[in-house]
């Protein structure tokens, strides 16, 4: 197999040549056909999350086809299309596991993090945390929904039943989200860069009712806002752009430091958490949930081998939506 593999930290990914393994018992051969990329594997790029077994493939939102099944593996078949999240392995065991919080479990492994993910032509995982995907919509259109949807789904659950939702930092998650917000008759507000009006732009295209810089005041108090950008600074201007009892989620793994703020801000029950990985329920809500509300995922496509490239224009904010890895 072949593979992007990060030797150390600060990056970039070299070009590897691994012998093909089989997979074990309760494990799963995946061929990947796409990988989304995503703002964590610049975290682990840079060496923002502790603890990377280095070397690491990075990549987890791999969409492929099971060419090989580990002893024990019930309820997928060779050639079946399946969907490996970011959540690759949990302990079961734990007291998060047994509450129905897997996704803090005490003792994870993360794809393309703590275990190797999709910058490859292929991928191991553990059975029970593929999703199948069915035959509906191509690689490429289903990948970012594996994480910038799944985490995104998540997100919006925790906001709660708001009408005025805002989302700061209008890139892969938020592109989904807008999308399915407005869906279920939410009125989507999009903070993106000041200045960033080709984002606003496309922010409307995507149902947003209102799009402008970060450091512009909404037209209407929000209900809620999900902050999607990895910048603290954005935890206070959410606080100050909720309504009383208003909430704010940082949906991010890693975020800059937050700046102090006065205690008014979270004066009257307003509320701040953070959202952390995903169940295996929530990745099933959210792809059934998906045909329904007829997402259209926005793509730009790489070769596997220019993995390098599409993380510096992630970096860069040089596309909107989603950059996909082909093999
Ligand atoms: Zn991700
Ligand atoms: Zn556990």
């Amino acid at each position: 197999m072949q593979a992007m593999q990060l030797q150390g930290i600060g990056g970039p990914l070299q070009w590897v040549e691994l012998p093909e393994r089989h997979p074990g018992p309760g494990e799963i051969r995946v061929r990947v056909a796409a990988c989304g990329v995503c703002r964590t594997d610049l975290h682990v790029l840079d060496g923002e999350l502790p603890d990377i077994p280095l070397p690491i493939i990075p990549g987890h939102e791999v969409v492929g086809r099971i060419d090989a099944l580990g002893p024990g593996v019930d309820g997928l078949r060779i050639g079946e299309r399946v969907g490996l999240p970011w959540l690759g392995h949990t302990c079961g065991v734990c007291p998060y596991c047994v509450g129905h919080r897997e996704n803090l479990c005490d003792r994870p492994l993360f794809t393309g993090y703590t275990r190797d993910g999709g910058f490859a032509t292929s991928a191991i995982a553990d059975a029970r945390f593929a999703f199948p995907l069915g035959e509906l919509g191509s690689d490429e259109a289903l990948a970012p929904l594996l994480c910038a949807g799944l985490i995104g789904w998540r997100s919006l659950v925790l906001a709660g039943q708001a009408k005025h939702l805002g989302l700061y930092g209008f890139g892969a998650a938020a592109h989904i989200l807008a999308q399915v917000a407005a869906w279920q008759g939410r009125t989507v507000y999009a903070f993106t860069r000041p200045g960033d009006t080709a984002s606003q732009a496309f922010a409307r295209s995507l149902g947003a009712a209102w799009a402008g810089g970060s450091d512009e005041p909404p037209a209407q108090a929000l209900d809620a806002a999900i902050i999607f950008a990895a910048v603290g600074a954005l935890v206070p201007a959410a606080l100050q752009a909720v309504r009383k009892g208003g909430r704010v989620v940082c949906a991010g793994i890693h975020m800059s430091d937050i700046p102090s703020f006065p205690y008014r801000l979270l004066w009257q029950e307003r509320q701040l958490l953070s959202v952390a990985n995903l169940t295996r329920q929530d990745g099933i809500d959210f792809l059934s949930l998906a045909p329904q509300v007829g997402l259209r995922t926005h793509t730009t496509a790489y070769p596997l081998t220019r993995a390098n490239e599409a993380l510096a224009d992630l970096r860069a904010g040089r596309f909107d939506g989603a950059a996909v890895l082909l093999p």
